[in-house]
């Protein structure tokens, strides 16, 4: 048999068994995330192309907010975390980031979101910005499972609220320099994150 020919075919039949996996999987099943939108190949939100979800509904009413549409938390859209789940497989994108919006206000369902793409996409990397900074969630983790779990699955964490008064163009994927980038994929056998600065850092 032709090798070219075989390797196509091959491909094929992996993307069907693909598409059947996730028919299967979102079959009958459905749960509700309230989202601002998504962004299936966003350059802007952390290293490489990325699949962004930003969620609806923000507690900190920065000063200056770069999405101010998103704090309300009533306003967006609700979506189906299995079929988010399903378009993150078909693309086949290793790396997210939830963003928003507070994504810590929607803990539970970014959890499931991440489980559900982790099964099938080995190795994700996921990005998670909070106007919470690091410690708090720490302190709030300690009680709450939920925000446990996002810290958990969640590998590199921009933390901070934005600040007008510290605005900047300088800091790698941040609004304001107050903000950090810590490594977390130590949590939750320890809770030593390590700052990053540079893109080569990640
Ligand atoms: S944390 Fe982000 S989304 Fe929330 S108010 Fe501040 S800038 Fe806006």
């Amino acid at each position: 048999m032709d090798t070219a020919v075989s390797v196509y075919n091959q491909i094929n039949i992996n993307q069907a068994n693909i598409l059947v996996r996730n028919q299967r999987m979102s079959m009958n099943r459905s749960e509700p995330i309230r989202l601002a939108g998504i962004i299936e190949d966003s350059v802007v939100d952390g290293p490489g192309v990325r699949f962004a979800v930003f969620v609806q509904g923000c507690p900190h009413d920065c000063e200056g907010c770069h999405n101010p549409y998103t704090q309300d938390f009533n306003g967006g859209f609700d979506a189906d975390i299995y079929k988010i789940a399903d378009k993150i497989i078909s693309s086949n994108i290793k790396r997210l980031t939830f963003t928003g919006g507070e994504p810590f206000c929607k803990a539970r369902e970014l959890v499931k979101l991440a489980k559900l793409a982790e099964t099938e996409i080995r190795g994700t990397e996921i990005i998670t910005y909070s106007g919470y900074l690091y410690e708090e969630l720490l302190e709030i983790a300690e009680t709450d499972k939920d925000i446990k779990e996002l810290l958990t699955v969640t590998n590199y964490l921009i933390d901070g609220k934005f600040d007008i008064t510290k605005k900047t163009s300088g800091k790698l994927f941040r609004g304001s320099s107050n903000q950090r980038i810590f490594d977390i994929t130590c949590y939750p056998n320890s809770t030593k994150a390590r700052l990053i600065e540079r893109l080569e850092d990640f």
